[in-house]
């Protein structure tokens, strides 16, 4: 009982601190609070983590660069966008995170996620610290000079912030394999020298084979490794998607190839469902819609008639036994959530970052469904460039074979660590619980062994 004061207690006081220092930031509120709920009974139970105030610490970004992006457009006009790198923690490795592209990037939203992203990088066993940058460039309707020129404004000031044993960025919403090229030319260029600063990278110049497909597979392994837990598999199961970005559009390659049949997919207008599944040659429609044509989601039931689009709706109204949510924060409230239990949906794999509202997990957890956090099941993707940073550094490249298995087994060694840190007495796997504990450990460890620095 006086444990139970003592850890409400810790939680209540921190909270509002971090409110109190980091005013009207509600993501970075959100995804602080549900690591704090979930580590203060370790804290509790270990006083000198409390003196030292570690998790205090690692909720301080230990840098934040902002800037100016100031480009000219097609018509000839100067436009100015805001570019942050947060560099978050550094206490296992270099700061590793991605880049987002997005109107809607701003501060908050980078630092939830280069708060997550220290907690994932531990997850994978590498050595990666934690970070995430960005801009609120659209990329959407822009020609591609356009993206050019705004990606190498961008890192005209980034690159004297990053480096191979500093910093290494890679993709996220609105940063694939086109971005990371220019931006990396553009590093080059500046720094006189060609290193593994980014990853994503083509697989002709420094990339690693599996990278794009990483954090969709990677999701799809962890989530058989959860249904394994009840003796089940993708066998046989009705998957719905959301997104049809990268994250999206392997996390449903792989579905369909592990025997599942995906209803749907969608974007930011709306949601396609087809209710004969999308196979693999409507998955290489949708592959050269979005990567090749950079058209939209509702593009599909023109070329299959038989599918339905809605419009402004996301798909989780849709039966299904398996959800993955893969485009973007707070994509999946509470009320959705009731919906999808009520259709039956035993299993809820994150591949985006923080995509299912606190409301939503917790109506999950309470119907004792299998839910993981983005922080575990998406973590493929950035030990595919953890992988990749390992080949630049070794000057060779695996196969991609040996990269799959490198990042199945990456999947499920943290499918365990979330179970030895998760398990509750009745057997319920709390993967939230497992998951953070599990990533803060480690990085705590480093962070008292080296100091308070
Ligand atoms: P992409 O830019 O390739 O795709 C994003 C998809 O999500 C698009 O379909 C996009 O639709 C949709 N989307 C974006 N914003 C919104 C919004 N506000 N509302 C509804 N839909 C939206 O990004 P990724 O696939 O790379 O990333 C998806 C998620 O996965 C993000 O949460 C990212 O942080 C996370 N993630 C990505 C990793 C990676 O390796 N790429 C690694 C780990 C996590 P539209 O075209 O209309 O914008």
């Amino acid at each position: 009982m006086e444990n139970n004061r003592m850890v409400e207690e810790y939680v209540n006081s921190f909270m509002d601190e971090i409110i109190t220092r980091n005013p009207g930031e509600a993501e970075f509120h959100q995804a602080v609070r549900e690591v704090v709920e979930s580590v203060a009974p370790y804290i509790v139970k270990h006083p000198h983590l409390m003196k030292m105030k570690v998790l205090e610490r690692i909720a301080e970004p230990e840098k934040i660069i902002m800037f100016r992006v100031p480009w000219v457009n097609d018509k000839g006009e100067v436009v100015i966008n805001k570019g942050y790198r947060v560099q978050q923690n550094s206490a296992i490795g270099p700061y590793k995170g991605g880049i987002r592209f997005h109107a809607s990037v701003n501060l908050s939203i980078l630092k939830f996620l280069a708060f997550e992203q220290t907690f994932k990088n531990s997850l994978t066993t590498l050595p990666m610290g934690g970070g995430k940058g960005g801009s609120d460039f659209n990329p959407k309707g822009k020609s591609e000079m356009e993206v050019m020129r705004f990606c190498q404004a961008f890192m005209m000031e980034l690159q004297r912030h990053i480096g191979a044993n500093t910093d290494v960025p890679a993709g996220d919403i609105g940063v694939g394999g086109r971005e990371v090229g220019y931006m990396f030319g553009t590093y080059k260029k500046l720094r006189n020298e060609f290193t593994g600063t980014l990853t994503g990278k083509g697989i002709d110049w420094g990339g690693s084979p599996m990278r794009p497909e990483a954090t969709g597979y990677g999701a799809c392994y962890f989530a058989e490794a959860m249904l394994a837990t009840r003796g089940d598999s993708f066998a046989g199961k009705t998957v719905a998607i959301s997104g049809s970005g990268n994250v999206a559009q392997y996390a449903a390659k792989k579905a369909i190839q592990l025997g599942a049949k995906v209803v749907t997919m969608s974007d930011s207008n709306g949601y396609i469902y087809d209710p004969e599944g999308i196979d693999m040659e409507k998955w290489e429609y949708i592959y050269e819609l979005k990567n090749i044509y950079r058209g939209r989601i509702s593009e599909y039931v023109e070329h299959y008639p038989h599918a339905q689009y809605v419009a402004n709706e996301r798909p989780w109204s849709v039966k299904c036994d398996i959800a993955m949510p893969c485009a973007t924060q707070n994509e999946l409230n509470g009320e959705e959530a009731k919906k999808l239990l009520a259709n039956g949906c035993m299993c809820v794999t994150e591949g985006a970052n923080m995509p299912s509202t606190p409301e939503a997990i917790q109506a999950f957890q309470e119907a004792k469904i299998l839910y993981s956090p983005g922080k575990a099941s998406n973590a493929g993707g950035v030990a595919t460039s953890g992988l990749e940073m390992t080949q630049n550094s070794m000057r060779l490249s695996w196969t991609p074979q040996e990269v799959d298995e490198r990042l199945r087994r990456i999947m499920n060694d943290i499918h365990a660590a979330c179970i030895k840190y998760g398990k509750r007495e009745d057997g319920y796997i709390d993967y939230v619980k497992g998951a953070n504990i599990a990533g803060f450990i480690k990085v705590a460890n480093a962070m008292v062994a080296q100091g308070v620095i």
